[in-house]
């Protein structure tokens, strides 16, 4: 055990948001073997445990939000977005909304995803060497769209009012001589600015090229906005600064950037619309291998930002652990969400030493996989080697913590 006078200080606190099932077992046994025994900090802590969002009317993850907004940084384990199923399991007063949809939209943010690679985990495209990072705009389109079934022929029309009077614009969508379907969809410019200036910034502070694609070609309105929005902010803010440290903006067709990624070398930011985002940043995780190997943070255009793993509470192995079964659950995007927050607390403070415990940790938990040390889900998509060992949940965790040890103590 390091002596409390060794511990690396944080100077400004970090909020910390506890989850649910599986993961809410690991994020324990990480905060106190990895992170606690090495740093002294000052958490803000809020439970949000469903049974705790359910009994505060979910007015916990409302205060969670706001702190992240006035202290900066925040840790967010993963948690149950209710449905019907756990209502009943957890007798639930109402069907609460998802917690990430609620702090996204507090904060207006964008969120980023970025694989974790390690040597002997190759991605299944065999010419990406460096992560693919996937930036989602996180707002409308078809997640905030009006829909209508069309029963029989009519005519249906796309309409604008202004508020401040004059001329309806209108236009026709369709004249139906039968049923079909419309689908009505929006965007904000103030949100697509916000967008693109939260990619430049992440792009500039991570030194990544940044590619965006859209279908402008054929949506001559909607999708040619992003474009040129994208554009201005790219002319008016960031030529210089990404000359500076040699990274490029790019824009392409979005066919044409699926073309291209799939025998790109990686190190690149790829901005997409919420739809493309969606689907793009699944790919880019099987293929990097498994959803334990992927981070999440969302960042807003204030400067706020929260750390996460990009997958879910992993409620199978929760049932398994409650079985008293063994698990053997991965915690790598877990630990990358302390380290995440840490690193940037460290950055925003000006402590190095926090920086660098953030690097050493992360390089002990990538070195532990590549020593052979995993969980059973990388077991089946790493290169063969005598070495490898599955190991349980508990087991990775603390050969991790016995390498920091090691490291940190030179
Ligand atoms: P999940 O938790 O992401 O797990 C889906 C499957 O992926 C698991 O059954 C497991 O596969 C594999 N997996 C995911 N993470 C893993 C890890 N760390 N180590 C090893 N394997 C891992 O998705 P889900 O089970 O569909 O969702 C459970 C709950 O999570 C839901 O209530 C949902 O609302 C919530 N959720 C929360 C977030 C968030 O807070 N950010 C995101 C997504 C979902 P095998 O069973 O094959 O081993
Ligand atoms: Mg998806």
């Amino acid at each position: 055990m390091i002596a409390q006078r060794n511990k690396i200080k944080v100077k400004t606190p970090i909020v910390e948001m506890d989850g649910d099932e599986m993961t809410r077992i690991m994020w324990g046994m990480v905060k106190e073997k990895l992170i606690l025994p090495h740093v002294e900090m000052d958490l803000v802590y809020y439970d949000l445990h469903i049974k705790n969002r359910d009994k505060t009317r979910d007015q916990v993850t409302v205060n969670a939000a706001n702190a992240i907004i006035k202290h900066g940084v925040g840790v967010k384990c993963a948690t149950i977005t209710p449905n019907a199923d756990r209502v009943k399991e957890y007798n639930l007063r109402e069907m609460w909304k998802s917690p990430n949809g609620t702090i996204r939209s507090m904060l207006d943010g964008t969120v980023f995803r970025k694989p974790i690679l390690a040597k002997n985990i190759k991605p299944f495209v065999s010419t990406w060497k460096e992560p693919i990072v996937i930036g989602r705009h996180a707002h409308g389109d078809v997640y905030s769209n009006a829909e209508l079934g069309i029963p029989g022929p009519g005519k249906a029309e796309i309409v604008f009012t202004p508020s401040q009077g004059g001329k309806p614009a209108k236009q026709t969508i369709k004249e139906f001589d039968g049923p079909g379907i419309i689908q009505g969809i929006y965007n904000t410019d103030e949100s697509i600015r916000n967008f693109a200036s939260t990619c430049f910034s992440f792009a500039f502070d991570q030194k990544l090229d940044l590619w965006f694609s859209t279908k402008d070609t054929i949506s001559k309105t909607y999708d040619a906005r992003f474009r040129d929005i994208f554009e201005e902010e790219y002319q008016g803010n960031w030529v210089a600064k990404f000359r500076d440290v040699g990274i490029e903006y790019f824009f392409t067709l979005i066919d044409d950037a699926v073309a291209r990624i799939i025998r790109s070398k990686g190190g690149i930011l790829w901005a997409l619309k919420n739809y493309d985002g969606d689907v793009m940043s699944d790919l880019v995780a099987s293929a990097c291998g498994s959803l334990a190997m992927m981070t999440s943070v969302l960042v807003s255009p204030s400067g706020c930002f929260e750390y996460e793993a990009a997958h879910g509470t992993v409620q199978k192995h929760y049932y398994k652990h409650l079985n008293k079964e063994e698990t053997s659950t991965n915690s790598m995007a877990l630990i990358f969400a302390w380290s995440g927050g840490l690193r940037r607390r460290g950055k925003l403070d000006g402590t190095e030493e926090v920086v660098g415990f953030a690097n050493e940790l992360e390089e002990a938990a990538i070195e532990t996989i590549e020593s052979g040390v995993m969980t059973g889900d990388l077991l089946f998509v790493a290169e063969k080697s005598p070495n490898n060992r599955r190991v349980n949940t508990q087991e990775f965790i603390d050969a991790v913590a016995e390498r920091l040890q090691r490291k940190l103590q030179g």
